[in-house]
């Protein structure tokens, strides 16, 4: 098994790479206002970045499922590669039994479609239930620019295109060994996925963390793609401390591998590993 394969409990787990996504620095934010963000942005040393961009799948008792689906085709050739990474590890899209979704964002959600068709045709789509009716709230469409409702025509294609095979689920176990964990501010209802295992188990936290070396040493620095700003710092606090004191291995939607947290400073450490 190599690095970015694991076994927790009944599940095997395998990062499946969907490519690179590059963004300017000016997307940093800081809850503690401009000077903050400033100093964030000098940290970060270079005027653009890269952030991985991952989806996973996880074999186990009830036949192979995936967490999150990749961007598809949508989003240009530097992305879209989860699809051959799932062929590469024996899997066809008709076998998948189910899709779990962290939220609904393009990079997460848009590997779902094959245009007008279902890329998973046998799947059954799981959506955090929070994160399903906030994308679905014309009110809270049209209180958000066009930059951020991306999501709400991923709901509206989701319910069109996976009819009757949309399922709204909620915190707490989901599937025996899995639990889902409520981590809003990114999205209303964004989660992570805790695949339990003896004598370790993994997190899977979705956006709550993009830039692993400057996010976790201090969690008050986000991204413009977080919809409440001071939310998503206080549940990225809550899941890097959670993160360390139960000893989870941790990985998410941006993270490069599996890494390890520790508390450092006023903050954390995620060590590769
Ligand atoms: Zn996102």
């Amino acid at each position: 098994m190599d690095r970015t394969s694991r076994r927790f409990g009944q599940f095997e787990l395998r990062l499946l790479k969907d490519g690179i996504f590059e963004a300017f620095s000016k997307v940093l934010t800081h809850t503690a206002g401009a000077e903050a963000r400033q100093a964030a942005i000098a940290a970060l040393g270079r005027r653009a970045f890269s952030i991985d961009v991952n989806c996973f799948a996880l074999r186990g008792p009830d036949g192979p499922m995936l967490i999150d689906a990749g961007t598809g085709t949508a989003w240009g050739e530097a992305l879209g590669h989860a699809r051959a990474a799932l062929v590469a590890e024996g899997l066809s899209a008709g076998e998948i039994r189910r899709v779990l979704v962290t939220h609904l964002h393009g990079d997460h959600a848009l590997g779902l479609f094959d245009g007008d068709e279902p890329y998973f045709p046998q799947a059954e789509i799981w959506v955090p239930r929070a994160d399903f009716a906030f994308f679905t709230d014309a009110q809270a469409r049209a209180s958000l620019p066009k930059a951020r409702q991306g999501g709400f025509d991923i709901a509206e294609r989701l319910l069109r295109l996976y009819d009757g095979h949309v399922r709204l689920i909620d915190p707490g176990e989901i599937l025996p060994g899995i639990e889902l964990h409520a981590l809003p501010g990114h999205t209303p209802g964004h989660c992570g996925y805790l695949i339990r295992g003896e004598p370790e188990s993994a997190m899977l936290w979705g956006d709550a963390v993009h830039l692993a070396d400057l996010q976790a040493a201090d969690p008050d620095i986000g991204l413009e793609y977080d919809l409440d700003r001071a939310i998503a710092a206080a549940t990225r606090r809550n899941v890097l401390a959670q993160s360390a004191r139960e000893g989870w291995l941790v990985s998410g939607g941006h993270i490069h591998g599996f890494g390890r947290v520790r508390s450092s400073g006023s903050g954390f450490e995620i060590a590769p590993t």
